[in-house]
C-alpha cells in the first residue's frame, strides 16, 4: 500500500527547531537489496524504497543516495527536514563514530566513514546513525512490539549467529561493540574451522552455512525447509541434522538467558523464514535437556522463545529509530 504524498510545504512549515518534524528515515542494507522507509511522527510507515544495493564504498553511497530520492519524491519531503537517519548494515561498524569497518557482503574491506559520507552526499546536516544489521532488527522488534520497557534479545541465525540485546529500549553493545557475538564461542574443539580462527564455533552447526554444509540441497531449494521437511518426514540423517542444529541454538539460547536474563528471545535472521519448525527445534532441545535438570527447568527458557514474524520492514523501523 503506498501513502499519498505530503504536502511538502506544509511539512517544512511544521517544522519546528527544537521538536523537529517527527519524520525520519532508515535503511535496511542488504547484499543485494536496500529497503529505505520514512517513518511518520507517530511511527507509521508514509513512504518505503526497495531499489538493488551496489556493490563498494561508492556503489553502497549511491544507494543511499538513489533510495534517499526516491522516498523524497514518494512522501513529498526534503530529505533535510527529516529528524534523524539510520542505516542498518551487514558488517563490523563502530556504531560511535559511524565508520563502517568492513563488510563482506558490500564488498568493503577497508573502513568507510559511512555516517560523515552520507550526510555530505545528501546535504544533511543532522544525525546519521549506522549499526550492524541484527542490532536494527533488535531494535525494530522493540519498536513494532511495542516492548521498550522490556528486556529483549534476537537471535539472529542467518549466515551466521549472533544475538542483539535491547535493555529497555536501548541497544547493548558492550564497550568494543561485540555484546552478542555468541556465534564464536567454541562448542566443539575437534570441530569444522570457522572464519574466525577458532574451531567448532556455535555458528558451525547453528547457522544458514552450516545447514547448507550439513544438509546440502539443488540449486534454488532451502536448506532450512528442506532439512525440516524430511526430518519431520522421518529422514534419519536429517534427523541427526536438526538434533546437532538445535542442541548449538539450544546453547546460544542459554548462553543469552544464563547472561541477560531476557523478557523474551526473538529467532530471527534468514533461517527463521521457515517460521514454527525453527522455534519447536529450539524448544524441544531445551526440554530435553530440562529433562534432567530441575534448575534449567525452572527457568521455562522455552516459553519465553517466539520466531520473528516475516515483516520485511522490521530493521528498517529500527534503523529509523537509531538517533535521539
Ligand atoms: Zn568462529
Amino acid at each position: 500500500m503506498t501513502s499519498p504524498p505530503l504536502d511538502a510545504a506544509r511539512v517544512a512549515a511544521r517544522v519546528d527547531p527544537v521538536t523537529g518534524s517527527g519524520y525520519r528515515i532508515g535503511f535496511d542494507i542488504g547484499g543485494t537489496k536496500t529497503l529505505g522507509i520514512v517513518l511518520g511522527p507517530t511511527g507509521e510507515i508514509v513512504a518505503r524504497a526497495r531499489i538493488a544495493t551496489l556493490s563498494g564504498a561508492e556503489g553502497l553511497l549511491d544507494t543511499i543516495h538513489e533510495a534517499a530520492r526516491s522516498l523524497a519524491s514518494a512522501s513529498g519531503l526534503d530529505v533535510s527536514n527529516v529528524d534523524a537517519i539510520g542505516i542498518g548494515i551487514p558488517g563490523l561498524v563502530s556504531a560511535r563514530s559511524g565508520v563502517i569497518e568492513h563488510a563482506v557482503n558490500l564488498r568493503i574491506a577497508k573502513p568507510v566513514a559511512l555516517a560523515r559520507l552520507v550526510r555530505e552526499r545528501l546535504g544533511y546536516a543532522g544525525d546519521v546513525r549506522v549499526e550492524n544489521d541484527v542490532n536494527v532488527a533488535a531494535r525494530g522488534i522493540v519498536e513494532e512490539l511495542g516492548l521498550h520497557d522490556r528486556v529483549v534479545s534476537l537471535i539472529s541465525v542467518g549466515t551466521g549467529l549472533a544475538a542483539g540485546l535491547v535493555v529497555r529500549g536501548e541497544l547493548w553493545r558492550g564497550a568494543a561493540g561485540i555484546a552478542g557475538e555468541i556465534g564464536h564461542v567454541p562448542i566443539d574443539p575437534h570441530g569444522p574451522m570457522c572464519g574466525c580462527g577458532q574451531r567448532g564455533c556455535i555458528e558451525q552447526y547453528a547457522s544458514g552455512s552450516a545447514l547448507a554444509r550439513m544438509w546440502p540441497v539443488a540449486a534454488g531449494q532451502q536448506p532450512a525447509s528442506s532439512m525440516f521437511d524430511a526430518a519431520d518426514a522421518g529422514n534419519a540423517t536429517a534427523v541427526a541434522v536438526r538434533t546437532k542444529f538445535s542442541s548449538a541454538l539450544a546453547t546460544a539460547i542459554q548462553m543469552i538467558a544464563l547472561s541477560v536474563d531476557p523478557d523474551l528471545i526473538v529467532l530471527g535472521g534468514g533461517v527463521a523464514s521457515v517460521g514454527e519448525p525453527l522455534r519447536l527445534a529450539a524448544a524441544n532441545a531445551l526440554r530435553e535437556r530440562s529433562r534432567h535438570s530441575a534448575f534449567l527447568r525452572a527457568l521455562r527458557l522455552e516459553e519465553r522463545l517466539i520466531v520473528a514474524s516475516k515483516g520485511s520492514t522490521t530493521a528498517a523501523v529500527g534503523a529509523a529509530t537509531l538517533g535521539p
